[in-house]
């Protein structure tokens, strides 16, 4: 098999990474993982993943270590912003029949230690501190340079550095990325700050005008992780996330149901993200040097499913240089990839617009519409994205 004993670097240690780390040294290869900072810590913050990502945490032999720290929702309730149920979709034992797998939600920081035991335990080699700053390749070996003055040489390099990617714009010539006109802040509430029964174990989509709030419980249900979005005109910060004062969030829902004003009341801390779109990127790949995850096809989070992208990324890249030899099995990886992530790209941009009607007349017709629809079609929406399983195609 090609991998077997290729030295390949990765930039990033975020879901993408560890899981591309994981899978290509599972097949031979041996993978330094490099990061620019000084360990895995984040900010704390939830992710779903669907059983399309799932699926790969399965192959990689994580499922188990997965499942001890996921949380499996009962539904998906869509409300208004007032809290009137719209639509329910069920999901826990109903999605796990219906997709093979389960929908499951997580704190990041427990689905990145799932991940970097699983990258450990397959001889990863994972350096902290390590900025790129220039990348170069000749005709088999690809040079990083790192801002400690630090060198690494390999046979490839896999840039898995997010939104804001230096190998893209270094390697492979993206134009940056384009502020969407929407802000994210995110955080988490311990649950027995609330009243009790608040949240039912299910993922809640308040919809208002311009606006809509996330909240669903993780860990056992003892914090209620939030996601609230807002569109606004323009994004000065030169960071994609900051720290913000919690007042500026409660005023920005103002209005919006008990429960949401309930959990608002308890925030201490919570940090802003810039949504940011990035134009389909023309190469993912040039020579040695590939990309995965929101390097190549960053996405607004309104599908929940960058993190499951990089998931079913790094499952398809490992397996085709496998199969292919590096070259090769990088451009195979990137024509098997590319309609499916811009698919996902454009249907999570078009759900932002859904949520956020402005016009409380048509805002009233869409949902009385989306309340009639039966619960069998809106599910099977999404069935080629949670139905499709990227470990058992070739
Ligand atoms: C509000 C919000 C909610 C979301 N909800 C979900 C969800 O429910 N489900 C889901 O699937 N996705 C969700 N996402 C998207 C998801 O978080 C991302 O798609 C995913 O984390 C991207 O993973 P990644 O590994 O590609 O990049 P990242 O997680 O951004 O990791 C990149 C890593 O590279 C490092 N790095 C960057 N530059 C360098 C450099 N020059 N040198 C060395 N290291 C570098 C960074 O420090 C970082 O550790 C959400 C996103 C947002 C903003």
């Amino acid at each position: 098999m090609a991998l077997k004993n290729q030295e390949i670097s990765i930039i990033g240690a975020g879901i993408g990474g560890l899981a591309t780390a994981t899978a290509l040294a599972q097949r031979g290869a041996r993978v330094r993982v490099f990061e620019q900072a000084e360990g895995l810590g984040e900010v704390g913050a939830g992710l779903q993943i669907s059983p399309n990502g799932v699926a790969v945490l399965e192959a990689l032999g994580l499922r188990e270590a997965a499942a001890a720290v996921a949380n499996t929702p009962e539904a998906v309730v869509l409300r208004d912003y007032r809290g009137g149920e719209v639509v329910r979709l069920p999901m826990g034992a109903s999605a796990e029949a219906r997709y093979g797998r389960p929908y499951w939600q997580f704190h990041r920081a427990d689905l990145l230690a799932v991940l970097e035991q699983g990258a450990l335990a397959a001889g990863v080699n994972l350096v902290f501190g390590h900025r790129l700053i220039a990348v170069s390749q000749g005709e088999i070996r690809v040079k990083a340079e790192f801002d400690n003055g630090d060198v690494a040489e390999a046979n490839a390099l896999i840039g898995a550095d997010g939104v804001r990617s230096v190998v893209r714009g270094l390697a492979l010539h993206g134009q940056p990325a384009e502020f969407t006109g929407q802000v994210a802040w995110r955080g988490l509430v311990a649950a027995e700050r609330l009243p009790k029964g608040l949240f039912e174990n299910a993922a809640q989509v308040f919809m208002g005008k311009g606006r809509h709030f996330v909240a669903y419980p993780l860990r056992g249900g003892s914090v209620i992780n939030f996601v609230a979005v807002e569109e606004r005109v323009g994004w000065a910060d030169e960071g994609w996330n900051i720290s913000d004062t919690p007042d500026n969030l409660r005023n920005a829902f103002k209005g919006f149901a008990t429960p949401v004003q309930a959990l608002l009341e308890q925030v201490e801390e919570t940090f802003l993200w810039g949504l940011f779109n990035h134009p389909v990127l023309p190469n993912w790949s040039d020579g040695h040097i590939g990309l995965v995850g929101d390097a190549c096809h960053p996405m607004l989070p309104f599908l929940a499913q960058g993190a499951g992208m990089g998931l079913e990324d790094a499952y398809v890249l490992a397996r085709e240089m496998d199969e292919k030899g590096i070259k090769n099995g990088l451009q195979a990886y990137e024509t098997m990839r590319k309609s499916r992530a811009t698919r996902v790209q454009k249907g999570a941009a078009r759900n932002a617009w859904s949520y956020h009607l402005r016009n409380p007349l048509f805002r009233g017709a869409a949902h009385k519409v989306l309340a009639m629809v039966p619960q069998k079609a809106l599910l099977g929406q999404f069935d080629y994205l949670y139905g499709h399983d990227v470990t058992e195609q070739n």
